[in-house]
């Protein structure tokens, strides 16, 4: 018997336009993907470089499993680091121009391990659009947490100076927003934390790849900061699975020791370290996929801005078109389904409540073309429901 609970919390995600659903792809991961029956112009994803379903990291995967068999057979600390995991490790260190980097299983774990280990007993300063994994990371940590105003370094200070003292203090921050598509202000927050003896965590997740690059966050703001900690993931631009930690080596031996969600679960298999590492071979040699993403990135906005969007010029690919309410996000994203666009809408808890979107994302793979036709559909939307002119900005 399943308790009547359940069913009841389903009803009610269902009544409040809240309830989701899994779509399975008919086949892999690109720019157009089959989907129930149909192909689709995918808009969505966040495999910002078209990797993801790339032969060489595929063929990097197969080798990787002829090579080192299918898994690591344990946790790092026991038996589970491969050579892989030390080579990949040094070659995302030096992609972020950090001392060191390890790896985790994903980018969710990576920031729980990393707040509870740099947090534990302290205060965090978390920014109020954070991921929820950094939100997950603060409750786990144990730590004091206060939640400064999005990207506002002005009341970051505030908060740090509330806390001034030994106590232990880290502040951390999204460094693309991945609902929103805009950047932190890194080097006015690095400053204020300067001045208050805080750790800065930037989490680079759709960064890594895409700004600076490909380098990240710093690399966009032409930073070198000896103490910053790097979160990235391996599963967005990098188009395969984990993710890492790059800063000072100090802050890396640390992790080892303390982090958790490192320390108790097994360690990344062979062909997912072989896709990776292809992967950054790839990014090397084809420079011009960051350069197209780039160009694909203006053309998007652009065209948005000209339909009457309120889009600001940012170098991200992530484009939200902010409807409001739940019911206006499913409907113009079933309006762009029929039109052959899958534009998935994001709801709260993803969002804060009030501003349900569509989270349009390009790829380097995408054609112009396939832009275009978006844009004008999305113009056409516009014009026929004028209300979502009304809508709030994103962040003025
Ligand atoms: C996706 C994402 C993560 C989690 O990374 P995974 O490797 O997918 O677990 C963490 N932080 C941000 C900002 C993200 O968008």
């Amino acid at each position: 018997m399943i308790p009547g609970w359940v069913r009841d919390e389903l009803e009610a995600l269902r009544a409040s336009d809240s309830y989701r659903t899994l779509r399975p792809l008919e086949g892999p991961c690109g720019p157009r993907v089959r989907v129930a029956g149909r192909e689709m112009l995918c808009f969505s994803s966040n495999d910002y470089l078209g990797l993801a379903a790339d032969p060489r990291l595929a063929e990097g995967a197969a080798r990787a499993a002829r090579e080192w068999g299918a898994g690591a057979g344990a946790s790092r600390l026991i038996t589970g680091t491969l050579d892989l995991h030390a080579q990949l490790e040094q070659d995302l260190a030096r992609l972020k121009g950090c001392e060191a980097a390890v790896l985790f299983s994903s980018g969710y774990q990576a920031n729980l391990g990393v707040l509870t280990a740099l947090g534990r007993g302290g205060v965090i300063l978390s920014d109020e659009l954070n991921h929820a994994s950094i939100v997950d990371g603060c409750r786990l940590a144990r730590a004091r947490v206060e939640v400064y105003r999005h990207a506002d370094p002005a009341d970051l200070e505030q908060r740090l100076r509330a806390h001034a003292g030994p106590s232990r203090k880290v502040v951390v921050t999204d460094g693309v927003f991945s609902m929103d598509g805009d950047l932190a202000p890194l080097p006015e927050i690095l400053e204020v934390a300067g001045r208050h003896g805080a750790i800065v965590v930037v989490d680079d997740a759709h960064a890594t790849g895409v700004v600076g690059n490909g380098r990240g966050t710093a690399h966009h703001f032409g930073i070198r900061h000896e103490g910053l900690v790097v979160m990235g993931t391996l599963g967005k631009a990098l188009g395969a699975f984990g993710a890492f930690v790059a800063g000072p080596r100090a802050v890396r031996d640390l992790l080892v020791n303390r982090a958790r969600s490192l320390i108790y679960t097994t360690a990344i298999p062979p062909p997912v370290l072989g896709a990776a590492r292809a992967a950054l071979e790839v990014l090397q040699a084809e420079p011009d996929r960051i350069e197209r993403l780039a160009a694909h990135t203006r053309r998007l906005r652009q065209g948005l801005r000209q339909a009457g969007f309120p889009v600001p010029d940012l170098p991200t690919p992530i484009v939200p078109v902010i409807l409001g309410g739940n019911r206006a996000a499913l409907t113009w994203s079933e309006k762009l389904w029929d039109r052959g666009f899958w534009v998935h809408p994001i709801r709260p808890p993803t969002v804060p409540e009030g501003t349900s979107r569509l989270r349009i994302t390009v790829s380097s793979e995408h054609d112009p073309a396939d832009i275009d036709a978006l844009t004008e559909a999305l113009a056409e939307l516009l014009r026929s429901d004028p209300a979502a002119r009304q809508a709030p900005e994103a962040h003025p």
